[in-house]
């Protein structure tokens, strides 16, 4: 049995001030009513805990239409595969496919200037017209940072929110595990955002978990999304 510990924070959303980074500390638009912070792994929207099962090919495509130039579009492209190679041994396999219609979600660029937001991304049990990732020009202007950016959008599409969403974001979200200040679902500057050992030993644990616990965590019944082209 898991001893893990169980802290359900539903709390609303209330304002910090930002740090001052190198760059406009990481905002990303998956989950808006947020700002900076640290911590943990944290699952769960509304009354539920969606994740990719265990063992899927998840399918993307790239809207190479929306970017400015193939160079942008290959560049993000190349980048989301590294970014999932930074996740390191996830149960998921994820794969460009060259069909909108073929594909569990979409990659578009958006000319809307969020200023201070790099990218945007979805939860796994989002309905197929709002899967998607989109990059916002901050996020095409600071191109060294695009791993990072992406890593840290994977964790929303495989399901995790903000590190600080208990704290600080109006929809309810159960922690799984134990601090970590260094977590890739924090705000921070997006040179310093990277995926930590601890992100993927506590996602993995996730996945043991969630199989072995049909009832759910924290009060959090567990939905296994599996992308269509997957038996
Ligand atoms: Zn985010």
């Amino acid at each position: 049995m898991s001893t893990l510990p169980v802290d359900v924070d539903t709390s609303g959303p209330h304002n910090v001030d930002d740090a001052v980074p190198y760059l406009p500390a990481y905002d990303c638009q998956t989950e808006t009513n947020s700002n900076v912070g640290a911590e943990d792994l944290r699952f769960g929207r509304h009354d539920s805990i969606s994740i990719l099962a265990a063992g899927v090919t998840v399918t993307y495509f790239v809207d190479l239409d929306t970017f400015k130039s193939d160079i942008d579009s290959e560049f993000v492209a190349a980048s989301f595969q590294e970014a999932v190679r930074q996740w390191g041994p996830i149960p998921l396999t994820f794969k460009r496919v060259w069909s909108s219609k073929a594909a569990f979600f979409r990659v578009i660029a958006s000319d809307v200037d969020f200023r201070r937001s790099y990218a945007r991304a979805f939860f796994p049990d989002y309905p197929q017209h709002s899967r998607l990732l989109v990059i916002y020009p901050l996020a095409l202007k600071h191109k060294y940072a695009m791993v990072n950016i992406l890593s840290h959008e994977l964790g929303h599409i495989m399901g995790i929110r903000h590190s600080f969403a208990g704290e600080r974001e109006r929809d309810p979200s159960v922690l799984f595990g134990f601090h970590n200040p260094y977590s890739v679902m924090r705000y921070t500057d997006p040179l310093n955002l990277q995926v930590h050992w601890l992100d993927i030993d506590l996602l993995i644990a996730f996945y043991r978990y969630a199989y072995d616990h049909p009832e759910g965590y924290g009060g959090f019944p567990i939905q296994f999304i599996v992308p269509p082209g997957n038996s």
